[in-house]
């Protein structure tokens, strides 16, 4: 795919629209989430020429997978910084554990939303006891540059407002859309909703002007008269104005947006930084951490059975900083 119009810019004549940019289709790379028996997960974000959605800079989805009579998602406790981590389940169970001291199982419609700010560490693993569908997404939120330093925190919500409509629904996870809001905390103007589209049904939600957006498939849809396969993610661009999405069958979808991320940031593993530096010194703390638990440092412990994971070695050159999109 080739991005022909990196960054498009939005022409006004008398308050109407007249360039829209060019929708691009995002195909999932399939990625081991880690550990002996790793599930394979769909990765659209990052991708090759688009990175970033807004703040949103990071989109796996898994399953629907049968993981009865086995382990399922195991995830041992591994660090985060800069960063919020979103975890969303269409069926199934999750079992979130952090080191300040938070254990919360996340179940479909609950949102699981971690601020990791200057550090946290935490494990993502199925209950023992768990169904035998496990099927959800998991994204990330870089956090902006002065706040990238926030002090860890945890939010777990059950109340996320819901939108009916003759098409079908839309739960607000973050941000707000169709007038509702969601009590979830940004630090970027940002919006994430799910979308459940009635079969036949075409559905239209207006957006905000001076966001971008993109629609993550999590069923064979159609998006602004565009074909999107099950796990594509669909870039719309910005200043649209709405948003129309067609399912000939029972369809669901996942609308992200935000205000373009104009930040150069440097992700590495599970880190978000401005500098090669401060995502290695990052890694080192948790080496470091990992190894002695007495002195556990800025990511403390998960409190569990399961032994932490190591991190990768930091590669032979330095990590750059990027911008949402690729420069050609
Ligand atoms: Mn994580």
């Amino acid at each position: 795919m080739s991005n022909v119009e990196n960054d498009p810019d939005e022409l006004r004549c008398g308050g109407v629209i007249t360039a829209a940019p060019e929708p691009e289709l995002l195909r999932p790379r399939e990625v081991p989430l880690g550990g002996p028996r790793a599930m394979l997960v769909g990765r659209t974000l990052p991708n090759r020429d688009r990175r970033m959605v807004g703040a949103w800079c990071f989109a796996d989805f898994y399953g629907p997978a049968d993981i009865s009579g086995q382990a399922g998602m195991q995830v041992p406790p591994h660090p985060h910084t800069g960063l919020q981590t979103v975890s969303w389940l269409f069926d199934g169970q999750v079992l979130h554990r952090d080191s300040l001291g938070n254990s919360q199982l996340v179940e479909p419609g609950q949102l699981n939303l971690m601020t990791a700010g200057r550090g946290i560490s935490h494990s993502e693993e199925s209950p023992a006891d768990h169904s035998a569908i496990l099927h959800g997404v998991q994204l990330w939120v870089a956090l902006p540059a002065q706040e990238r330093g926030v002090d860890p925190h945890f939010e777990h919500h059950v109340d996320l407002p819901v939108i009916t409509t003759p098409e079908g629904s839309v739960m607000v996870l973050i941000g707000s859309l169709l007038g509702a809001t969601s009590p979830a905390k940004a630090y970027t103007p940002l919006v994430g909703a799910e979308l459940t589209i009635n079969s036949g049904a075409t559905m239209r939600i207006p957006v905000e002007q001076d966001f971008e957006h993109a629609v993550l498939a999590l069923s064979d849809l159609a998006v602004d008269g565009r074909e999107v396969r099950t796990g594509d993610m669909l870039y719309v661009g910005q200043g649209g104005g709405d948003v129309t999405i067609e399912a000939a069958g029972p369809g669901r979808a996942m609308l992200l947006g935000g205000v373009p991320f104009e930040e150069e940031i440097v992700m590495w593993w599970n880190f978000v930084g401005r500098t090669h530096d401060e995502v290695a010194r990052a890694r080192s703390e948790w080496e470091h951490g990992r190894g002695t638990p007495d002195e556990p440092g800025r990511f403390g412990v998960v409190h569990g059975d399961a032994a932490a994971l190591a991190a990768p070695e930091m590669p032979h050159v330095a990590l750059r900083a990027r911008g949402r999109v690729r420069r050609t």
